[in-house]
């Protein structure tokens, strides 16, 4: 039985090498970018004002204040998008606006709300207020210099990321290719929703929890039709799903009964076990293969098994397929509310529920087949075997979206 950060260092080792397509910014959201870009313009690209108001040479109104304002002879106006060919003189100002290029020979801008136009003489602006040289004003290349690092190979793009390059122009992306995740139910015992259910029989609900959460990891999941328990169905399911997919997540038929043939059937087409069984609760009998350039990743079929080995060991194989840098699980640091224990002999994954102020509790029952407790859960506790901690204790939960 393997150790999990061994089975996970593992399957990032046997995947291969991204492989990159380019695409339009705008559908670059949630991507994985694959080629480092720099900016190739300062942000902002020219020195602009930051509110509207009146652009003026600081020294000009060094005393003014509301008892004694002084007086400018307002020169012209600067709409956002022109600008002012000239060259601002001194005892002059000029209406501007946020976002307006800051015109020749001006270093500051009164904010309107600091100013009047004055009553008796029409074409002059009285200005309550100094302005330090440089206030209401941002610089060229305040904000990003020319050059620098705006994403980095490896970096999930989210919409920040994406309205950063937006701004300075860049129109693509070279983003890691999203890989199709085939993704089989097998049980003879499963129908789908709708379908009245006979004895022994019940409603399959991985593909419904893994579909999802393929998509979250950035996969384009594939949902092939329910697998009986049959080597030969087992086997031209396995077929049908490789020959379409880049990966395939199978749930259930993985364990030492002589009715799971996932093994045998992969074996059977030709492609390696490269291991089986983790040594974590939930998720013991998860198995992962290879064949050729494509990956099995081979789930136990009890619900909450098949969702934390999707999300502790199939989440960071998706991310990594397409060049992520980091692919773990965030870790979110927490406080017991509650004493846990772990007298078990594998690693412990227990659903938790962390409250606003960061209390951590048992999101309910344990059991690998407990749905309502991981329904209720937002994180995961990593227990080691062995371990009892007292309420109070500082902890690290795993979230996922
Ligand atoms: P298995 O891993 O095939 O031995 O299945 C373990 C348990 O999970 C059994 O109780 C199955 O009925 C149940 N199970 C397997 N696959 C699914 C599924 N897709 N949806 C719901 N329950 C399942
Ligand atoms: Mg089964």
């Amino acid at each position: 039985m393997m150790e999990l950060e061994v089975a996970v260092a593992r399957i990032l080792a046997t995947l291969p090498p991204p492989v990159s397509e380019r695409v339009p910014l705008r559908e670059a959201a949630g991507r994985v970018l694959a080629k480092t870009i720099s900016a190739p313009m300062d942000l902002p690209h020219f020195t602009n004002s930051a509110m509207d108001g009146y652009a003026v040479r600081a020294a000009d109104v060094t005393t003014a204040n509301a008892a004694a304002p002084v007086n400018l002879r307002l020169a012209g106006r600067i709409p956002a998008g022109e600008n002012f060919g000239g060259e601002l003189a001194s005892g002059e100002c000029l209406r501007i606006f946020t976002g307006s290029p800051l015109p020749h020979g001006a270093d500051a801008v009164v904010m309107q709300e600091d100013t009047h136009l004055s009553p008796e003489r029409t074409g002059e602006v009285l200005i309550c207020d100094k302005v330090r040289p440089g206030e209401n004003v941002r610089p060229q290349g305040d904000d990003v210099c020319r050059g620098t690092t705006l994403t980095a190979t490896g970096d999930v793009l989210g919409p920040a990321n994406i309205s950063l390059l937006a701004a300075v122009g860049v129109r693509e992306a070279d983003v890691g290719r999203r890989p199709t995740v085939g993704l089989l139910a097998t049980g003879s015992e499963l129908r789908e929703a709708g379908e009245p259910l006979g004895p022994g029989q019940i409603y399959e609900s991985n593909r419904a929890a893994l579909g999802p959460l393929i998509a979250c990891a950035g996969g384009v999941p594939q949902c092939f039709p329910l697998v009986p328990d049959t080597l030969a169905a087992t086997q031209t399911a396995l077929e049908r799903a490789f020959a379409g997919c880049d990966l395939v997540v199978t749930s259930g038929g993985v364990s030492v009964g002589e009715m799971d043939f996932v093994k045998t059937a992969f074996e059977n087409l030709g492609g390696t076990l490269e291991f089986w069984k983790v040594a974590m609760r939930p998720g013991k009998p998860f198995v992962f293969g290879r064949w050729g350039e494509k990956f099995l990743f081979g789930l136990p079929g009890n619900p909450v098994s098949a969702f934390v080995t999707f999300l502790l060991l199939v989440r960071p194989a998706l991310w990594r397929w397409q060049g992520a840098r980091a692919v773990g699980l965030p870790a979110h640091p927490a406080v017991l509310g509650e004493p846990v224990a772990n007298a078990g002999d594998r690693r412990h994954f227990m659903r938790v529920r962390v409250d606003e102020a960061g209390w951590v509790f048992s999101a309910g029952r344990q059991a690998s087949h407990a749905l309502a407790s991981l329904a209720a859960a937002n994180g995961l506790l990593n227990l080691p075997p062995g371990v009892a901690l007292a309420a109070g204790a500082p902890v690290t939960v795993l979230r996922w979206d």
